[in-house]
């Protein structure tokens, strides 16, 4: 049996999760991104949020600047603040006792949130006692050390550059940057607006049928039982067992029926639903076996999947290995589901 193996995300991929993912309604988390990055090299690894408050600052004034729009909301009373630099009503000392005061609010509990209650590793720990600050860890250090420091340094500004750009179009925030995409990412993202692409989700509900037939009526990740009806009670959902989301990161085609299975709307997108979160390792062996099965059995949706993935079983493995290790180190955060029946397949 084939077996399946996880690798321990490197800090700079943590990094990059919490600056690619989480919920992006505001840009404070860039801002500290920066500020943390700029304090790479200091010794002390106490950081009263005084010392921290004009760096963040500083980085949200630059891109206010430029880019009035800095949330999909109004403008917070911090922002507020910022402007009054930005006007030259404030003084730097100002800045830095409003941001003390306004800035921090949920920033610092929310930085290393990937969403659904997943954690990234964490760069720095909050501090209430002797002064409220935060302190960073041996994990900050070594990512701030590790010579690449500039690098994430960019990454955070592009990043940053995007989500305003998509802010101001009022537009979904697309996951890759649209120069960074090749022909794989345009066949994904159909369609353009203002310059900018705009994730398209190709129909994939055609195939609920012949999934079925490996998987009896039952979800693909907690064996409810599963409609196969339209308009049916309980019908199942097509899911995409990598993510849709993750699609531009995966090798192959995100909508390939190698990735596609028939799950319950509990596991799809319930309340402790996958969305984007990156398949457990169990769910990649279980597509692996499904794969195999369809090839084996001559089912007509096997010679796609051979296509789509490889010529043998071994060069399949393969194929799933480099999904889950892609998506792991982009996405971080593992969904495994919850067991609502007894395993059928
Ligand atoms: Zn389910």
């Amino acid at each position: 049996m084939t077996t399946f193996l996880t690798e321990v995300p490197t800090l700079e991929d943590n990094w990059r999760a919490i600056i690619l993912f989480g919920k992006n309604t505001a840009s404070y988390k860039f801002a500290l991104g920066q500020a943390l990055l700029s304090l790479g090299k200091t010794q002390d690894d106490l950081v009263r949020l005084d010392e921290l408050a004009l760096p963040y600052a500083r980085a949200l004034c630059d891109h206010l600047q430029k880019a009035p729009k800095q949330g999909t909301f109004e403008k917070s009373t911090f922002l507020r603040e910022c402007q009054k630099r930005i006007d030259g009503e404030y003084t730097d000392e100002q800045l830095r006792d409003a941001t003390v005061k306004h800035g921090f609010g949920d920033v610092l509990d929310a930085f290393h949130n990937l969403g659904r209650g997943q954690e990234s590793v964490r760069f720095f720990l909050k501090e209430q006692r002797p002064t409220k600050g935060i302190r960073l860890t041996s994990e900050f250090y070594r990512l701030a050390n590790e010579g690449v420091a500039s690098d994430l340094e960019q990454e955070v500004e592009g990043r940053w550059r995007l989500v305003e750009t998509a802010w101001e179009a009022g537009v979904a925030v697309p996951l890759i940057e649209p120069e960074d995409r090749g022909e794989k990412l345009i066949a994904l993202f159909g369609d353009e607006q203002d310059g900018l692409t705009v994730r398209r989700r190709v129909a994939v509900t055609s195939s609920r049928n012949a999934l079925n037939g490996y998987q009896k009526g039952h979800c693909f990740h907690c064996f409810a039982q599963i409609g196969i009806t339209p308009g049916g009670s309980g019908l199942a959902d097509v899911d995409h067992v990598f993510p849709h989301a993750l699609g531009p990161l995966l090798p192959g085609n995100v909508n390939g029926v190698w990735n596609l299975v028939l799950a319950c709307r509990e596991c799809n997108r319930g309340a402790s639903g996958k969305f984007d979160l990156v398949p457990a390792l169990q769910l990649v062996q279980r597509l692996h076996t499904r794969n195999e099965f369809l090839i084996g059995s001559k089912h007509p949706l096997g010679e796609t999947i051979v296509r789509q993935t490889g010529k043998t079983p071994s060069a399949r493995a393969g194929f799933l290995q480099k999904a889950f290790n892609q998506a792991r180190a982009a996405r971080i955060a593992v969904w495994t589901p919850l067991h609502r029946a007894d395993p059928v397949f």
